[in-house]
């Protein structure tokens, strides 16, 4: 019988680049199916995060791997890309269970991880998993993402150079989880080079942000405090919108602190959770799940910028179709740089305010350098990310 997971298998495209490593995890007691892509490893160990839903598919992990080569190529950080996936149903799923499949999963990975793929955190997978990962593993540094308060004086693997024994010693490094909102710090930045890009100052800009998980809600958060105006936000169960802008924090501890959902808010109305990609705004970031803009709804975008804060949230034929009509779109592959970038802050042993530090420092020019080529070359601003990248990783520096 088929499995589910690699229903699509057919599709993963081999290249010069990758994918090298195709790993398929199953177990039979706790019932679930995995798969970590190692697409590349040319600028160094494989990273990315692994993921939980119920749809994932090898194919679409492999797609997530070759956004890391080349995320982490852009950013000019030490690693290659990878990435994992769970298919399993994470709103039925009890804690307990996803404690045991986390674990399993971590085990099973045991001769790959450290030195040929460091994990991190993906949708429904967060600090609390991390730990669990990294401790069933066996190694500190067998993913990014941990919390603050797990903390090691280990040198790490010694050949993995981000970890490089000889560059961190002996000091103590600690978790950096994504909950610091790294990612989304990386977003709201990219919003406003892009804004900055048309003369247009980020202060009253409408934003509408689809999904309000860890990116989603920081995403958020940055851009009010930049004076955006944030007037929708959706998650799984639709769409909260008011013209006047909604305000971060009760919606932030609404779901993260209530684990409830925004639909449940008095703040603004509720609309179908799709409308949110046709709203009349200035900016749209989509930062939930995989293709949400497609052939039915990409011509009902109104927005004149998209900034990527999901991986793959559209193929690059639909991004094509928005440039044709003067969208602006922020690739994926720079715009949520951030968590990885925080990553090789925490395999360092940085602190927060240091990592925040090198984010803005590599995101900011990068957007900037990528819509430079982009006007002279009058390619796409994917296009102009993937020149760059590829050159890189082919010539593996
Ligand atoms: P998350 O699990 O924290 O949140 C996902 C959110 O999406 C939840 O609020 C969920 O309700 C919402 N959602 C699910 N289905 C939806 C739907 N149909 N419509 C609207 N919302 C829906 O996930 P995350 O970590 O925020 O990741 C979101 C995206 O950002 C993914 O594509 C991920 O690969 C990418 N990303 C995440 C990070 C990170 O640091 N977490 C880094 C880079 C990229």
């Amino acid at each position: 019988m088929k499995n589910e997971l690699f229903i699509d298998a057919e599709n993963i495209q081999f290249d010069e680049i990758g994918p090298e490593l195709i790993v398929k995890v199953y177990d039979p007691k706790l019932g679930y199916h995995g798969v970590v892509v190692i697409d590349n490893r040319n600028l160094g160990v494989a990273k990315g995060g692994f993921r939980m839903t119920p749809h994932v598919t090898a194919y679409e992990v492999s797609r997530l791997a070759r956004g890391m080569t080349l995320k982490n190529a852009l950013a000019g950080l030490p690693f290659g890309g990878g990435k994992g996936g769970i298919r399993y149903d994470h709103r039925t799923v009890t804690p307990k269970q996803k404690q045991l499949i986390v674990e399993d999963f971590a085990r099973k990975l045991k001769g790959l991880i450290p030195e040929f793929y460091i994990s991190g955190p993906d949708m429904n997978i967060a600090e609390r998993e991390m730990e669990q990962f990294a401790r069933a593993n066996g190694s500190w540094d067998a993913c990014t993402g941990k919390p603050a308060s797990y903390c090691t004086r280990s040198t790490g693997s010694t050949s993995s150079p981000q970890a490089g024994s000889g560059q961190a010693g002996k000091k103590k490094r600690c978790g950096l989880p994504h909950e610091l909102g790294s990612t989304g710090y990386g977003v709201a930045l990219s919003t406003i080079a892009a804004a900055e890009y048309f003369k247009l100052d980020i202060k009253g800009m409408s934003v509408a942000i689809a999904g309000y998980g860890n990116v989603g809600q920081f995403a958020h958060k940055f851009l009010q405090e930049a004076g955006a105006k944030v007037v929708a936000v959706s998650d799984s169960q639709g769409t909260l919108f008011n013209e006047k802008g909604l305000d971060w924090r009760p919606l932030w501890q609404k779901k993260t602190k209530r684990g409830g959902t925004v639909t449940s808010s008095k703040a603004g109305k509720v609309l179908a959770g799709d409308e949110i990609y046709e709203l009349d705004v200035d900016v749209l970031i989509p930062a939930a799940g995989s293709d949400v803009i497609h052939d039915k709804n990409v011509s009902k975008v109104k927005a004149s910028i998209i900034v990527e804060g999901a991986n793959i949230p559209m193929k690059p034929h639909h991004e094509e179709r928005l440039h044709k009509r003067d969208v602006l779109v922020i690739p994926d592959i720079i715009a949520n740089a951030g968590g990885v970038i925080s990553s090789y802050a925490e395999l360092k042993g940085y602190d927060e305010a240091k990592m925040f530090k090198l984010i803005k420092q590599k995101i900011v020019p990068n957007v900037k350098e990528i819509l430079r080529v982009m006007e002279e070359s009058k390619m796409l601003p994917r296009e102009a990310a993937l020149a760059i990248a590829r050159e890189r990783v082919l010539r593996g520096s």
